[in-house]
């Protein structure tokens, strides 16, 4: 599931102990396993009979990844014949046969080679082998940075650009549309320059305009240069019914030529709705991989347009399609919390071709959006990240985080899982008390097309961020698909506080938060006592912060009506961090030690008993 966006993916290993490393990575359906003949008992792996070299030459152009388990000179040998060039090339990994190590080989970037690297490393608990500059640098690839958010590639001189920062050049970046998150976690060293600067060595344009090639390169005058488009414009079409798919190709062709503009930054298409069957517009749009939008005339009749048309009023009920269609598309595409109506680059341009053969006409209008458009289905993945210590995060909820284009969580949590963020991830960390905050956060960026990590601390769903994103999207009236929500389980507190004094949970038990912030205390009170008088060893979360100080002591009281005072009590902060302390105790004796909001407190049922710094719950039902 976790490398889903790499697939299809092709895992090839010639040993039995290497189709076993690879097995263990090759769980979704997409991907296939391949051994040789003679490795035919392999669960679940496919064979190949001819040579491996052309098996691969027949594998080669329909997969996205290549996984070895094999030497690495033997993988150069393999596909040198099949790469042609690192725009199109799938990536290639390579795993060693021990596991320790995962190499990104080829397609470190463009290919996503390097990303894939670092999401097996994490399933596999091995070391990533990342050879490209930009990775010493700590900084993101120039030909990588506008990945997140759907930009396309332009025209430039990309090797000059990468060399230039890979040598620590100042590089100027003149950006004119699109996110600037990109910018917001670079670190302290990078070399762009975001004002006009005399020093600068080479220059990234983020632009929706297509600028023209720049001077001869031999001319000192010339920077080498890169643009990229972000999505942000949206071509508003009307056409006579007929038209042919060619024509309005040309008509788009001609009016982006005549303005400068990118084509590759063009987001969709945006039409009325009776235009939805239109053959041309829906050839252009699945030939040209763009989305077609559509809307009714009742949308369309209440935008205020430059050109509007009694004539078209009359036909089809609103006075324009081209322009209107054009607003409310970027409008819409546009930061939900703003209300701005996007603006028209381009007013309404009427194209017909010259060519006799060619049916149909076709009007045209920009309005360029002011967010882009990102193109994928956004996805959350709401990750627990266990008690602190990395070794007690699963490595799926690893993978997770080191999957997502952007990271959100509390501060203390981000930091404790600083060591697997990707070097270029967006990572917003907010203070504890907006957990709201973060929610709602989470829930913009995934709408816009982000995967993003929610993170919370022990199990994402048992007092997390997941129960704030569901409760949020629920509200906002998600259909349930869009975005993709997948939950990552943690290890929660009363596991890890449990683990550290024994099996005090080896019998019944519950959880009961003492925080009264989100649940009325009558509430918490009546529970307390059912947990008590049922006998469930009872884990407290959040048992006590700096303001609300008497719940404890209540919480206490309740217990010594049922349990005996004796009962033997842990008292567990910081469980598996650098600052771990647990105290066995009683019930008596609970209020002598300190208890904060990193604590968990564990009260045994009538059977548990302590034993030095263990507390042991019996496991048998009969005595
Ligand atoms: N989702 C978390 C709980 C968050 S509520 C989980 O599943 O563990 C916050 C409470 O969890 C804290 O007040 C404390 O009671 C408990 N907690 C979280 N991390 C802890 C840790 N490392 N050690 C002890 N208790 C912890």
């Amino acid at each position: 599931m976790l490398l889903n966006e790499f697939s299809p993916i092709a895992f090839i290993a010639t040993t039995p102990t290497g189709a076993k490393k690879l097995q263990f990575l090759c769980q979704n359906q997409d991907n296939t396993l391949w051994v040789p003949e003679s490795l035919s008992e392999i669960n679940h792996a496919k064979t190949y009979k001819d040579s491996l070299k052309n098996h691969l030459a027949n594998l080669w152009d329909n997969h996205q990844a290549f996984v070895f388990c094999l030497a690495t000179g033997a993988v150069v040998r393999l596909i040198s014949n099949l790469l042609k060039s690192k725009s199109t090339d799938p990536a290639v990994v390579v795993v060693d046969e021990t596991g320790k190590f995962v190499i990104s080989l080829c397609g470190g970037h463009q290919g996503g080679a390097d990303k894939l690297t670092q999401l097996i490393a994490l399933q596999l608990g091995a070391t990533p082998v990342l050879t490209g500059a930009s990775n010493g640098l700590e900084l993101p690839a120039v030909d990588m940075l506008g990945i997140p958010f759907g930009w396309c590639r332009g025209e430039g001189d990309w090797n000059a650009v990468s060399a230039a920062v890979a040598k620590g050049e100042e590089v100027e970046v003149i950006q004119e549309v699109g996110s600037t998150l990109w910018q917001n976690n670079l670190p302290k060293s990078h070399p762009f320059k975001f004002n006009e600067s005399q020093t600068t060595k080479a220059k990234i344009f983020i632009s929706h305009k297509q600028y023209s090639p720049p001077l001869s390169p031999s001319s000192p005058l010339c920077l080498p240069s890169l643009t990229w488009h972000p999505r942000v414009l949206w071509v508003g079409i009307g056409c006579e019914r007929g038209t042919s798919k060619q024509v309005i190709a040309d008509a788009i062709d001609k009016v982006f030529l005549e303005n400068q503009l990118a084509l590759s930054a063009i987001a969709g298409i945006a039409t009325i709705d009776i235009k939805s069957d239109e053959v041309g517009l829906l050839e252009f749009c699945h030939e040209s991989n763009l989305p077609l939008i559509t809307f009714p005339s009742e949308t369309l009749s209440t935008v205020t347009v430059p050109n509007p048309s009694q004539v078209v009023e009359k036909e089809v009920g609103t006075p324009s399609v081209a322009e209107a269609a054009a607003i409310v598309a970027a409008t819409q595409q546009s930061n939900t919390s703003s209300q701005n109506i996007a603006s028209l680059q381009i007013p309404k341009q009427i194209y017909r071709s010259s060519n006799q053969n060619q049916k149909g006409a076709v009007t045209i209008a920009i309005a360029q959006a002011e967010k882009e458009y990102i193109g994928k289905v956004g996805k959350l993945l709401l990750v627990g990240t266990g008690p602190g210590n990395l070794e007690q995060m699963t490595p799926a909820a690893q993978t997770a985080v080191a999957s997502a284009d952007a990271v959100i969580g509390y501060s203390l949590y981000i930091d404790l899982i600083a060591p697997i963020l990707r070097k270029h991830q967006i990572v917003e960390a907010l203070p504890i008390t907006k957990e709201r905050d973060r929610a709602a956060r989470a829930i913009e960026l995934a709408n816009w097309g982000l995967t993003v990590a929610v993170i919370s601390s022990g199990d994402s769903g048992i007092y997390g961020m997941a129960g704030l994103v569901m409760e949020d999207l629920q509200a906002s009236g998600w259909n349930g698909k869009n975005p993709h929500v997948e939950v990552f389980p943690g290890v929660s507190a009363f596991q890890s506080a449990a683990a550290r004094v024994g099996t005090p949970l080896m019998h019944d038990f519950c959880a009961v938060s003492l925080s009264d912030l989100l649940t009325p205390w009558e509430i918490i009170i009546k529970r307390l006592e059912a947990a008590a008088a049922a006998d469930f060893v009872t884990a407290l979360y959040n048992p006590k912060s700096k303001t609300r100080t008497q719940q404890l002591t209540e919480a206490r009281e309740i217990f010594l009506k049922y349990r005996n005072p004796e009962t033997p009590v842990a008292v567990v902060r910081s469980v598996y961090r650098e600052d771990e302390q647990i105290t066995i105790t009683t019930l008596e004796k609970l209020l002598d030690v300190p208890v904060d909001m990193l604590t968990t407190v564990l009260i045994g049922n009538q059977s548990t008993r302590s034993y030095g710094q263990w507390m042991i719950t019996p496991r048998g039902y009969r005595k």
